[in-house]
């Protein structure tokens, strides 16, 4: 008879009803659980055993590493990413109980991101809490990796010490030296895939190659970056020939960088290794140690031509320890070194 439909009809209304509300209830319960856990036990990982039939997919979580000035306020929120297969509602939670802000440092930080459904993925990183009055030099290699790449490496394991790389694709058999160089500790960032100046063509050419480098660092390091160093600079003047009429065209570009979550990376201090292929180690050397900022940024090349680049490495690593230098990675988008600009820490 006619009541029968009616009567399934309700009974999917009234399910529908009740799934919604076994959902609220669960993500209070969730809440609970989880504030509860961070508070009493700091262990919020037991809220990944709830378990929901509808959907037990975990979002997908990425944190990525920071720094911060001492006693400055980490954007925590600003360091994570995440997508859901399922839910467009996640809620990001951050566990940084141990950090001390007031106490120069690398701290651990955990994020937990919790959907619709109470599922709950984590994503480990660290936030380096730095004395802005602390000597620290900033050692940086553009264009690799290269045919050079495993010498550089081995000096800086042999002095102890690290380096930040700016890689590009340029020599496609050394790409899997990015591995070994993120085991090592060092930070690998983008230069840019290509490294043609037709990436300053248009944005999207610029954001096309972008997207190729950072690929292939995916696939080498395991993890994608946020730091960008532009070739020729954030003060190059090479993009004028594709934007004759607008001469502030990179401004453009920067803030569109700056406004899809990236930093770009200056330099404070120039080796001059782009000066030639053999620019003699003397030179480099002297063009390198300089010490009129407690927190330097060193541009060196790596690249199959920049044999004396790697020659001049020892001699630059002893003279900053001999001048009490720290030797720094730069790991994060609150590393502000900009051409033109002062300051390198926020607060
Ligand atoms: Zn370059």
């Amino acid at each position: 008879m006619n009541s029968q439909p009616e009567e399934g009809k309700m009974n999917t209304r009234k399910s529908r009803i009740g799934i919604a509300l076994a959902l609220i209830a669960a993500m209070l319960a969730a809440t609970a659980i989880y504030v509860h856990a961070k508070q009493a036990q700091g262990n919020p990982a037991s809220v990944a055993e709830k378990e929901n039939a509808a959907d037990t997919i975990a979002p997908a979580v990425e944190a990525f590493p920071m720094q911060v000035a001492t006693n400055g306020r980490p954007d925590y929120m600003n360091n994570v990413e995440y997508t859901d297969s399922t839910h467009s509602r996640v809620k990001i939670a951050v566990d940084s109980s141990a950090v001390d802000l007031s106490k120069a440092g690398e701290y651990p930080v955990v994020f937990y991101a919790e959907n619709e459904a109470g599922n709950v993925a984590q994503a480990k990183t660290s936030i380096e809490v730095i004395d802005p009055k602390e000597k620290i030099i900033y050692l940086t290699f553009d264009d690799g990796p290269s045919p050079n790449t495993p010498h550089i490496l081995k000096i800086l394991r042999d002095n102890g010490v690290k380096a930040t790389f700016f890689v590009t694709a340029q020599w496609p058999k050394s790409l899997p030296y990015m591995t070994q160089a993120a085991r090592d500790g060092n930070v690998v960032a983008a230069h840019s895939y290509s490294h043609n100046f037709k990436i300053y063509s248009s944005l999207d050419a610029y954001f096309a190659d972008l997207e190729r480098i950072e690929q292939e660092i995916e696939k080498y390091t395991g993890q994608r970056t946020r730091i960008v160093r532009f070739p020729g600079g954030s003060s190059n003047h090479v993009y004028r020939r594709y934007h004759p009429g607008n001469r502030q065209w990179i401004d453009t570009l920067k803030a569109a960088l700056l406004k899809r979550g990236y930093q770009y990376v200056d330099w404070s201090l120039d080796s001059k290794d782009a000066d030639g292929n053999h620019v003699p180690v003397t030179t480099l050397v002297s063009s390198a140690c300089h010490t009129y900022h407690p927190q330097m940024c060193l541009l060196m090349h790596d690249a199959a031509a920049k044999k004396t680049t790697v020659e001049a490495l020892p001699a630059i690593i002893k003279y900053f320890k001999a001048q009490g230098y720290k030797f720094g990675t730069i790991k994060s988008t609150d590393y502000v070194c900009h051409h033109g600009e002062h300051g390198m820490w926020p607060n």
